[in-house]
């Protein structure tokens, strides 16, 4: 709630501050030129080429995006033999060199102001035209952020899902529901391997018992929002309590980076 009012507040500040000082890029902090400001991501031109969108052709199952030529869509081998929980993932960008930065600044460095930012770097993932059909009607998606541990959380002092969440949901007028908890303090996922990863998840996510968010969840078409997807493991398990226990209809996984 803190963080809500803070950010509302923070938007409403930021706005009246654009008009009385010139933004500065999120990447190196210079000034940003006159044609660079009306940009949907407030970076300069020599950081937005240390960006790389993701475009197709990419995975039609985890979004892993593929270097050359090939057919519109397609399966990639780590997905072949793979059976998600989730529908599909999408991602805005590739989870390297500014990307990367930015995402532990406003991780590690509680460099919240960032989020907006970080929203319009995930935003391009929005144009998947599998995405827009839901995406046009009059409830349109419902955003669950995949949660953090509580005392992660406190660590932190904020959930990054969350926060990307309710910055999307500012500019879309879709619904948020913080519909899933991590019942389990486990350790950092980047530390596993793949099997370890697994192993680690199992039983970590429950739903919320929030009986109107529960009412919400039931048939409901759900865009599952992180910060980034590396094995899809976490998502997968978020997937699958989503529909199993909460009798989501389509989950499908939205980032702001791939890696
Ligand atoms: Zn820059
Ligand atoms: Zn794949």
């Amino acid at each position: 709630m803190q963080w809500m009012v803070r950010n509302i507040a923070g938007s409403v500040g930021e706005a009246l501050l654009g008009l009385l000082y010139p933004r500065v890029c999120a990447g190196c902090e210079g000034p940003l030129g006159g044609g660079e400001q009306g940009g949907e991501i407030p970076v300069c031109s020599t950081c937005r080429d240390r960006l790389e969108r993701i475009t197709p052709p990419f995975c039609e199952r985890c979004g892993e995006a593929f270097d050359g030529e090939t057919v519109e869509t397609f399966r990639c081998s780590n997905c072949a033999d793979r059976d998600f929980h989730f529908d599909y993932a999408v991602a805005g960008h590739r989870a390297h060199t500014l990307v990367r930065e930015l995402l532990h600044r406003f991780k590690y460095g509680k460099q919240i102001h960032l989020c907006e930012c970080l929203r319009a770097l995930m935003e391009p993932a929005l144009d998947d035209p599998r995405l827009a059909a839901i995406a046009q009607r009059q409830d349109g998606w419902l955003l669950v952020p995949v949660p953090l541990h509580r005392r992660r959380k406190r660590e932190r002092g904020f959930n990054q899902a969350a926060e990307l969440c309710r910055a999307l949901a500012r500019r879309r007028r879709w619904k948020v529901a913080e519909a899933l908890r991590r019942t389990r303090y486990t350790a950092m996922q980047a530390r596993l391997d793949r099997a370890g990863r697994l192993e680690n998840l199992s039983g970590a996510f429950k739903l919320s018992r929030n009986r109107r968010i529960l009412k919400e969840l039931e048939g409901a078409d759900i865009l599952l929002v992180d910060d980034v997807l590396t094995t899809g493991a976490t998502a997968n398990e978020c997937a699958r309590v989503l529909r199993e226990e909460g009798k989501a209809n389509k989950v499908v996984v939205l980032t702001v980076a791939r890696r």
